[in-house]
């Protein structure tokens, strides 16, 4: 047997250290808004998943995804009480959510014989030459010529700037209906599925009404189109549900689910793709990864699954994400500079003026101990507030008042044209 962890030398990044909902570098404590990389979803230290990722690392730390196959099967099995009815397969061969995308952009043209792939104005699914090629930016694209030649974007559900110019209540849901328009007019009629944020996380933290998501799936029916739920920012918790689409955006009914991120609970690779029983039409050649399904992906994704059920961690998200949503709320009355406050659970976001603004305020919440994130990458308005699912009611007043400061410092300090 290998020696213990702990008397081995301390390489790496000594200079960082995780600590729960905190992230210390060199020595200074920071709390963490962005969860990582909005993966961090249990905080960095939580024993449960530490210990369990040494065992196995202990014994092995990568095998064939032929020998885990049981093991995935096993874990989908954990997982099925916390899934929509409807879901009933698994692919896990991913370690990131563009490749869990791509899986499910398989599975749906493969399934259907169709061919194209409807996304949304401002949506993001990922990096690779697919995924960038169905996310709904421009500046992504700009570069390269990445070719996706069945990818059709509609107008979103952002109803704060509403591409058909209605405001919410008498819009008649817009958006979700006319994608028949697309169909018809902007595709090759030969439609496989529509991939959808539930709540669209780097566009913006952009929060559809409740009502979007069953007008889409109506719609949807309708045109035989399936719908991918793009759950990488939202599954595992985040919005206080296992899934969105097991919650807030329950009237989606997804075909398929995708998610990363947050289901390696403390930023362990993992992510996979959850579908009807029906759609599990892809051969093992056909979608994976060298380490695809590998044991420490494995494990910290039972483990997620286990803290998730056992620890009331999506009741944690409700309570701490109204707490966080009703201090934002009382930040904005204050601070005039401060607009739009809006999420679901611990994914909340508010919008200053411009991106330079976000820029700043991001720099200045580092003097105040948070670590922030803006939307889209620098381009957007939005600051991002996104702690892990483990935060305390008092960790949440605690970044509250360090928010308060930053919007003191950024008042005056902001540098305006
Ligand atoms: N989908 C969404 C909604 C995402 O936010 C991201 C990553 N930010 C991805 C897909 C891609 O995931 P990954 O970076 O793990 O490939």
């Amino acid at each position: 047997m290998s020696s213990s962890v702990v008397s081995r030398p301390v390489t790496g990044l000594p200079e960082y250290v995780g600590d729960g909902i905190y992230l210390h570098v060199d020595g200074e404590r920071f709390v963490d808004c962005a969860s990582g990389t909005f993966n961090v979803s249990l905080g960095y230290s939580t024993p449960e998943i530490i210990d369990a990722l040494h065992g196995q690392l202990d014994r092995v730390a990568h095998l064939s995804s032929e020998f885990t196959r049981a093991k995935s099967a096993e874990i989908f099995e954990l997982m099925r009480p916390e899934l929509p009815p409807q879901i009933g397969a698994f692919w896990f061969r991913d370690i990131t959510g563009s490749g869990a995308n791509e899986a499910a952009i398989r599975i749906a043209q493969k399934a259907t014989g169709r061919s194209d792939i409807f996304s949304l104005f401002l949506s993001h699914h990922g990096q690779t030459v697919g995924t960038t090629g169905i996310s709904g930016n421009a500046f992504r694209n700009r570069s390269f010529s990445l070719p996706f030649a069945h990818s059709v974007k509609i107008p979103g559900p952002d109803c704060a700037n509403c591409f058909y110019g209605q405001v919410p209540g008498s819009c008649a849901m817009m958006c979700a209906r006319r994608l028949e328009d697309f169909v018809e007019y902007a595709s090759s009629g030969q439609v496989a599925a529509l991939v959808v944020e539930p709540v669209m996380g780097n566009g913006g933290n952009i929060v559809p009404p409740p009502d979007y998501y069953r007008v889409l799936r109506e719609t949807c029916d309708r045109l035989g189109i399936l719908i991918i739920a793009d759950e990488v920012q939202t599954g595992f918790g985040r919005t206080g549900s296992f899934f969105a689409s097991t919650g807030y955006a329950a009237g989606l009914r997804p075909d398929i689910i995708t998610f990363a991120k947050g289901a390696g609970g403390v930023g362990i690779p993992v992510a996979g793709v959850l579908m009807r029983p029906e759609l599990d039409v892809l051969e093992s050649w056909e979608h994976s990864s060298t380490s695809g399904a590998n044991p420490l992906a494995l494990v910290a994704l039972e483990e997620t699954v286990r803290y998730i059920r056992d620890r009331g961690v999506l009741g944690n998200v409700t309570a701490a994400g109204a707490r966080l949503h009703r201090g934002l709320l009382a930040l904005s009355r204050t601070f005039r500079d401060m607009t739009g406050v809006r999420g679901v659970g611990l994914m909340q976001a508010f919008d200053l003026p411009t991106s330079v603004d976000v820029e700043q305020f991001i720099a200045l919440g580092r003097r105040h101990g948070l670590i922030l994130r803006g939307s889209r990458y620098g381009f957007g308005r939005a600051v991002k507030v996104r702690p892990p699912l483990i935060i305390t009611g008092e960790q949440v007043d605690d970044l509250l008042d360090r928010l308060h400061a930053t919007l003191q410092s950024f008042q005056k300090e902001a540098t305006r044209p």
